[in-house]
């Protein structure tokens, strides 16, 4: 089968022809409709995340139907439809399992990071980490919200009860989440990188109230603040931002150094917190909301072997919503 393989950080992926891989016990063959590229992706083939098994192939936001069974995969039929998203497996044993905060499993396998994703033709996956799909999404429309939507959704709960709420970075994550705020009767103030005119524009589009330089400061204090660059800059800026009592939640897995900044940007019982993968329950819980918003992804479609301009349109900001590549 072809796929895209990562043979070592800092280089492009290969175009290649590997064997297909075969499904164990407790996991199921799927054949990739289609795969959004996450930023988390982007750190992996650069090597800001390390430990990824090698050679790799990325891809953890995967829509595909599921073309044979290991023993015991009872969650799902060939022919399904299924959402294979970051969270690969989990022990199950250890005190974070055992207490509800699977996300934060001591033995986790990650898709597209410590097991191969869906940077190519067909996957395997364990059943009971896939999730089914609403009806009413396409396959490309889905893909994002495996990641994007998933961990966006659970950054969101983070804020509580936030009327008032920051986004720092409007990509993927953001345009999704800001159709769920504003579903959940919030306001949302979006930041952009300086000059972005076209995702102030989107984020306007998708009823954000302001939308503004993240050098800018809001025309009113927030309750809540979301960052999703990875941009360690931010979140003294964020703190400034938000009220007293206010929150400042990290929804990335990487961000550049934070800067040293006065203990007076803490004081008021601020609070800054980061978001660590996603528990099955969120999962479930996303897509029953989901189309009740109804979350309607933007994508920009890119063949399978286009990976690597997928990515680097990522990295240059060049991205409104979320890329993908159908198969
Ligand atoms: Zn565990
Ligand atoms: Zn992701």
């Amino acid at each position: 089968m072809k796929a895209m393989v990562m043979d070592k950080p800092g280089q492009p992926l290969r175009l290649a022809d590997i064997p297909m891989p075969s499904c164990r016990a407790g996991q199921l063959l799927v054949k990739v409709h289609a795969c959004a590229v996450c930023r988390t992706d982007l750190h992996v083939v650069d090597g800001e995340l390390t430990g990824a098994k090698l050679p790799l192939v990325p891809g953890h936001e995967i829509v595909g139907e599921v073309v044979e069974k290991g023993e015991d995969a009872d969650e799902f039929e060939i022919g399904d439809r299924v959402g294979i998203p970051w969270l690969g497996w989990t022990c199950g044993t250890c005190q974070y399992c055992k207490s509800g905060q699977e996300n934060l499993c001591d033995r986790p396998k990650f898709t597209g990071y410590t097991l191969d994703g869906g940077y190519a033709e067909y996957t395997v996956a364990y059943a009971g980490f896939c999730f089914r799909i609403p009806k009413m999404y396409g396959d490309a429309e889905a893909a994002p919200l495996l990641c994007a939507g998933l961990i966006g959704y659970r950054s969101l709960r983070m804020t509580g009860e936030a009327q008032r709420l920051g986004i720092y970075g409007f990509g993927a994550a953001a345009h999704l989440v800001a159709q769920v705020a504003r579903y959940q009767a919030r306001r949302v103030f979006a930041f952009t990188r300086p000059g972005d005119r076209a995702a102030q524009g989107l984020a306007i589009s998708l009823g954000a109230v302001w939308a503004g330089d993240s050098t800018t400061p809001p025309p009113e204090p927030l309750d809540a603040a979301i960052i999703f660059a990875p941009v360690g800059d931010l979140v003294p800026i964020a703190l400034r931002a938000v009220r007293k009592g206010g929150r400042v939640v990290c929804g990335g897995i990487h961000m550049s150094d934070i800067p040293s900044f006065p203990y007076e940007l803490l004081w008021h019982e601020k609070t800054v917190c980061s978001v660590a993968n996603l528990t099955r329950q969120d999962g479930l819980e996303f897509f029953q909301l989901a189309p009740r918003v109804p979350v309607r992804s933007k994508v920009e479609i890119y063949q399978l072997a286009e990976a690597n301009r997928a990515l680097e349109n990522l990295r240059a900001g060049r991205l409104q919503g979320a890329a993908v590549l159908l198969l």
